[in-house]
This record gives structure tokens, C-alpha cells and sequence, in this order.
């Protein structure tokens, strides 16, 4: 909560009461009234009834978010187990109404331009249930290993994950991509009430300064999309520059593409054409979120098709073992391809007790970088020259003359694909993130690579001999606090 409203910036209090007029008095009440928290379950994971069942914190749906619920403060659901075990997300609700309207559909290319720390790619992940391919990139590089770990976290496994600016991903993927989101950096105007420091860094400078830089990053995205192909923008900003003037500067320059009215939760209020010169036609039809008129924080929403035909998206094929890229592309590949043998198929069954289908039922090609196996998205194209945190779902690492499960697989697995599974309680669950090793565990009988699990979700891997589990959670996620 904002404890005094006087820290608002002079000349946006200014600006927004001359934009909102006799709104203008709940807008700003709105600044003395506690903040919304939100969380969204994986449906990678789990359905949504069974996740309303087992979660023990007092959950209320948010209306425009299939998977969203707004949950207590005190409750802090980010320290719990199953947090780590990926069985949900904590996201702003507001934020959550982005992916609701890029709409994205399995099978598709997707591309998330600005990505960090992930809280929308890992909802179009959901949505995408595991088959084409999302494309998540963020330019910083610190930020970018923060989205990596929420990928990671999320069980998501066709997911690129990248760090590059936009004019070089525009380079890379030429007319690419079925849908792209550019939730643009911006003066965050939207976040007053939740982030201080949007607070203290705004000026009117910086709100012109985001603006250049949105048009420009859009600029970049458009090279990027196919015909037919659909581009969605959204801020947390109220700065008419920053949304209706964006989208009308670039639809000024880009006459193929038209703003989509598409239906969306009725406290959504339109995009104001008055606000800005020169509105683009349509900019009614882009959405804003208010903070005194939903329970959720400020954001702004546009959808804008591409005009032409959408190509059917690639065929899904099952696994390949390095077969699938074309020669001429994988000569270009970066690093030596040697392909995985039947080696790592053997690996997943007898030691790691996988059925045997399970590889080869995978969407997606085994691919070896270095010591690192990965399954790669089959529509992604060679690496060669892309800042590639995470080139997909990381099977394992080869050591030695053995191979070695990757805490990634652990989290993207179900527990009745293996037979070589353990639940543990609340307690144990506990202590193995802190990384202690586990002795006497029920069902401790087992031997060798074992899927530790919290009420069926799984939280990495252990290692079971004589009678005890040696812990194989990776100890850079280790905590040091005590869960609730
Ligand atoms: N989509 C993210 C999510 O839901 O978790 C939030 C993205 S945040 C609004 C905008 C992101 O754009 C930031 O992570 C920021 O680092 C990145 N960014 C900053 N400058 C950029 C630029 N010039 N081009 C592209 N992205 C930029």
C-alpha cells in the first residue's frame, strides 16, 4: 500500500487528472488500497480442479485468467514446496490478461520478445501444452538466466530460451513466427502502487524516452511475424505515448497490420483515441486495465494482425535422434552434433526407470552440446551465433562413461512416467531443497536415480544407496530458510 499519496509525481498526478476527469478522484483512491496478489497454476502440471484441491491457500479465481487466483498476502505462497516444484506462478493478476489475449495455440511458433523474468512465457507455455515451439528472449543477461530458471521450474520443454537485442533477433528469424508479444520495457507507471522504484524513476523525459524505444522494439518484432501472423503489445502504463500513441505511430508505418477486436472480461475499459494525435483507426479496440476499476494493477493491451494468409504450422513429429535438421543446417550448426546413441534410451529405461515410449514419444530432436543433451524444439533453427541459455528441455549430462539426469527433466516429468518415484513428506520435501541428504525414507528400498515428489509433483532427483538418498537438487537453487 502507498502510505502517502504524495509521493506520487507532480506531473503525473497532473496529467492523469486532467486524462481522467471525474475519474480522476477513484483513480487516485485507488493508491490507498492494499494491492492484489496473484498466482497462476501450471495446466503443465496439473488440472485446475485437482490444483484447487490440494493447495492449502485460500484461492479466489481472477475472471480473465483461465488459470489465475488471487490469493492472501499473509499466505506467501512463494516460500511454499510446491513453489519450487513449479506448481504455480506468482504473477501480477493484470499481467495475466497479455497471454489471454495473444491467444496462443499448441503447435504454433511463438515468439516472447522481452521475456524477463518470465512471467508470460511461461503462461503461453500452458497454453501451448508442450507442442511447437516459444522462442523466450531477453536482452539483459542477468535477467535472462532469471527466465531460464522459471522455464526450468515450470516443466517447460520446448522452450528456447535466448538473450539477444531485437534488431538481432530479427536477423536470425525472418518472418518466423505465428504470434509475438512484445511486452515492451516502459515507464511502469502501472506499478506505482507494487514497485517503488517506478515510482522514483519516472520523469517525463523517461516516458518519451520509452516511448522511442517501444517504436523501435516493434519495429524489430514486425520483421519477425508471418503474414497473417498476429503482433500483441502491452505496457503497465497509463502514459498515452507509451500505448495508444505507440501503437498509432507504428500502424502509421505499417498499413498491413490492423488492431483485432477480440472479447475480452467486461471491466477491460477501450483505448482512448482522444488521448493521443493522430489515433490509428481501431484504437478503441485496444484494452486498458484500471486499477480502481478491476482487482489488479494498470496495464494496456493491443492485439494487431498481420494482413495475409497464416501458413499451416509445421507438422508435429515425434522424437528424432538428431536425424531431423537438414544436412546444409546442421554443417552450419556450432557445435559438433555427434548424435546421442541408444545409449541415453537405454539410460531413461533401466536406470532411470522411464517407460519405454517415453523418449521416443518426445516432440523434439536429441541434440548434444558439448557434454549437455538436450531434446531441441523441431521447428527451432541451428544456435550457430544466438546467445542460447537454454536450447530446450535438458535430458542430461554426459560424465565420465555415464550420464546423469538434469534437474530440468526432473521437473518437466510426471510422476507415472517412471517407476522409480518416491513421495516425500512436507519435511523431507523440505529439507531436500535445502540440500541435506535423506535417510529412511519409506519405500527407501529403492536403488539408483530416483524422481523425489511433493503430493505427486516432482522436485528433482535423488540418488538412492544403502539406505540413503543422496540429494541431486542443483545447489545453486538451494535454500537456507525454513519453508512454512
Ligand atoms: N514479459 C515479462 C514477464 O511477463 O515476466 C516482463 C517484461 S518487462 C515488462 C520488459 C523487459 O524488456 C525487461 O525484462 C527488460 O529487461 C527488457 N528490455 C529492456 N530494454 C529492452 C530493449 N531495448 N529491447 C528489448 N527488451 C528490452
Amino acid at each position: 500500500m502507498m502510505e502517502d499519496r504524495k509521493q506520487l509525481p507532480e506531473a503525473f498526478c497532473m496529467r492523469m487528472e486532467r486524462l481522467l476527469g471525474s475519474e480522476w478522484e477513484a483513480f487516485l483512491a485507488s493508491y490507498d488500497k492494499n494491492r492484489y496478489y496473484g498466482l497462476r497454476m501450471n495446466p503443465l502440471k496439473s488440472s485446475r480442479e485437482a490444483f484447487r484441491e490440494q493447495m492449502p491457500f485460500i484461492l479466489e479465481p481472477v475472471s480473465w485468467a483461465e488459470e489465475g487466483f488471487y490469493y492472501r498476502a499473509e499466505e506467501q505462497p512463494g516460500k511454499d514446496v510446491l513453489h519450487e516444484a513449479g506448481a504455480y506462478y506468482i504473477q501480477e493478476p493484470s499481467a495475466m490478461a497479455v497471454v489471454e489475449i495473444l491467444d496462443p495455440q499448441p503447435g504454433e511458433c511463438i515468439l516472447d520478445l522481452c521475456a524477463a523474468p518470465g512471467g508470460k512465457s511461461t503462461q503461453i507455455a500452458g497454453r501451448m501444452r508442450g507442442e511447437g515451439l516459444l522462442v523466450a528472449n531477453e536482452v539483459i543477461p542477468d535477467r535472462a538466466k532469471i527466465l531460464s530458471r522459471n522455464v526450468e521450474r515450470m516443466g517447460i520443454g520446448n522452450c528456447v530460451v535466448c538473450s539477444e537485442p531485437p534488431e538481432r533477433m530479427a536477423e536470425l528469424f525472418p518472418a518466423f513466427f505465428d504470434r509475438i508479444l512484445v511486452d515492451a520495457p516502459c515507464s511502469g507507471e502501472g506499478m506505482f502502487r507494487k514497485d517503488e522504484t517506478a515510482v522514483e524513476q519516472w520523469s517525463e523525459a523517461h516516458v518519451s524516452m520509452c516511448a522511442d524505444r517501444q517504436l523501435m522494439i516493434l519495429e524489430e518484432a514486425v520483421k519477425m511475424l508471418k503474414p497473417g501472423g498476429v503482433l500483441v503489445y502491452s505496457t503497465c502504463t497509463f502514459a498515452p505515448e507509451e500505448n495508444e500513441g505507440t501503437v498509432s505511430r507504428f500502424l502509421h508505418k505499417h498499413g498491413e497490420f490492423r488492431i483485432e477486436e477480440v472479447p475480452h472480461d467486461a471491466a477491460f475499459a477501450p483505448g482512448q483515441a482522444a488521448w493521443v494525435d493522430e489515433p490509428a483507426p481501431g484504437i478503441m479496440h485496444t484494452m486498458r486495465l484500471w486499477p480502481h476499476r478491476l482487482k489488479g494493477e494498470g496495464h494496456y493491451i493491443a492485439r494487431l494482425r498481420r494482413e495475409g494468409a497464416l501458413s499451416a504450422p509445421m507438422p508435429q513429429r515425434v522424437c528424432h535422434m538428431g536425424k531431423a535438421q537438414p544436412a546444409k543446417a546442421a554443417r552450419r550448426a556450432a557445435v559438433a552434433q555427434k548424435e546421442p546413441t541408444a545409449e541415453l534410451q537405454d539410460f531413461f529405461v533401466k536406470e532411470m526407470g522411464l517407460t519405454p515410449d517415453w523418449l521416443s514419444g518426445q516432440r523434439g530432436r536429441v541434440q548434444k552440446f558439448g557434454e549437455q543433451i538436450y531434446l531441441v524444439p523441431v521447428q527451432m533453427i541451428s544456435i550457430q551465433g544466438i546467445k542460447v541459455l537454454r536450447p530446450g528441455l535438458h535430458l542430461a549430462t554426459e560424465k565420465k562413461n555415464r550420464l546423469e539426469p538434469a534437474h530440468a527433466l526432473a521437473l518437466a516429468l510426471k510422476g507415472a512416467q517412471t517407476d522409480k518415484v518416491l513421495e516425500l513428506s512436507q519435511e523431507e520435501a523440505q529439507r531436500y531443497l535445502r540440500g541435506e541428504s535423506l535417510s529412511g525414507l519409506t519405500g527407501g528400498e529403492q536403488k539408483g536415480w530416483t524422481l523425489l515428489c511433493r503430493q505427486g509433483y516432482p522436485l528433482g532427483f535423488g540418488k538412492a544407496s544403502g539406505g540413503q538418498m543422496k540429494n541431486h537438487y542443483p545447489k545453486g537453487l538451494r535454500r537456507s530458510y525454513s519453508y512454512s
